[in-house]
């Protein structure tokens, strides 16, 4: 009898989103030193996301070492008169391979809507920048009960120009918003819930295959206190860490959950 295929192992994965943190130099100076403390050789993947203007300091510093740089916004065209704009050629010029796409910052202080996410994961995709895409409620939709709502809409707009081939090298955040840097996070079983609903709209897009292999992080106020039970769940594969990514001990107990 047929039955269903294996879930694939998928390799954790440690987002360190430092916003409009640190200079260049502050920035290779962090991950020198995280370097030293994740020399062990570990089963998981490590990126940290500097501003634009550290992230070249920040691949230099992090060559040779297994930590990997995502910007944290990119533009979808390729080059032209787009003042303030950087192309995802740009980015990879540089030796960044990830790019966090439609973090709720975005959406928010400066507009960014479904459609332009779309446009961000394919010109990634495009350039071979793994996405990482962002999605979550905000606390008034959660409040009043529009979670699941919200997110059977980001994620088919943010997945309306993706191949199934092309799932290995994508990745979701479901970041609840009201979890942002509050402090408030979600319980280890709101997070499990809201991603097993995510993968589940993820197939509708793209398939099963796809759902069951696209890693899925949860972001929005992670700290050493909570990681492991986070990472317990079945379907978070990973987190999204803001604030206790600039804290060089915090962050390097999260990546090192147990
Ligand atoms: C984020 O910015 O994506 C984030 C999750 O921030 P924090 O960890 O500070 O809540």
């Amino acid at each position: 009898m047929a039955g269903r295929a294996p879930t694939p192992a998928r390799v954790p994965l440690i987002v360190g989103n430092w916003k409009m943190h640190m200079t260049g130099g502050e920035g290779a100076t962090f991950i020198r030193a995280l370097a030293d403390k994740l020399s062990a050789a570990r089963d998981r993947e490590v990126f940290v996301a500097p501003p634009f203007t550290g992230l070249l300091e920040a691949v230099r510093a992090a060559s040779g070492t297994s930590i990997l740089v995502a910007a944290q916004d990119v533009f979808w065209e390729a080059e032209g008169a787009y003042t303030g704009e950087v192309a995802p050629g740009m980015l990879v010029d540089m030796g960044v391979t990830g790019v966090i796409v439609g973090h709720s910052e975005r959406r928010l202080y400066f507009g960014e809507t479904d459609e332009q996410v779309s446009r961000k994961v394919r010109a990634a995709l495009d350039s071979g920048l793994s996405p990482i895409v962002c999605v979550g409620e905000s606390a008034g939709q959660r409040e009043t009960g529009l979670t699941e709502e919200v997110l059977s809409r980001q994620i088919p707009a943010a997945l309306s120009s993706v191949l199934r081939s092309e799932t290995s090298s994508l990745v979701l955040a479901y970041e609840p918003v009201w979890a942002i840097g509050t402090g408030k996070n979600a319980t280890p079983q709101m997070a499990q819930e809201a991603i097993a609903f995510c993968r589940e709209r993820i197939a509708d897009s793209l398939g099963e295959d796809a759902a069951s292999l696209i890693r899925m992080l949860y972001g929005g106020s992670v700290r050493p206190d909570n990681i492991d039970a986070l990472m317990a769940q079945p379907d978070i594969d990973g987190v999204l860490v803001g604030g206790a990514s600039l804290d060089l001990d915090a962050f390097a107990r999260i990546v090192q959950f147990e």
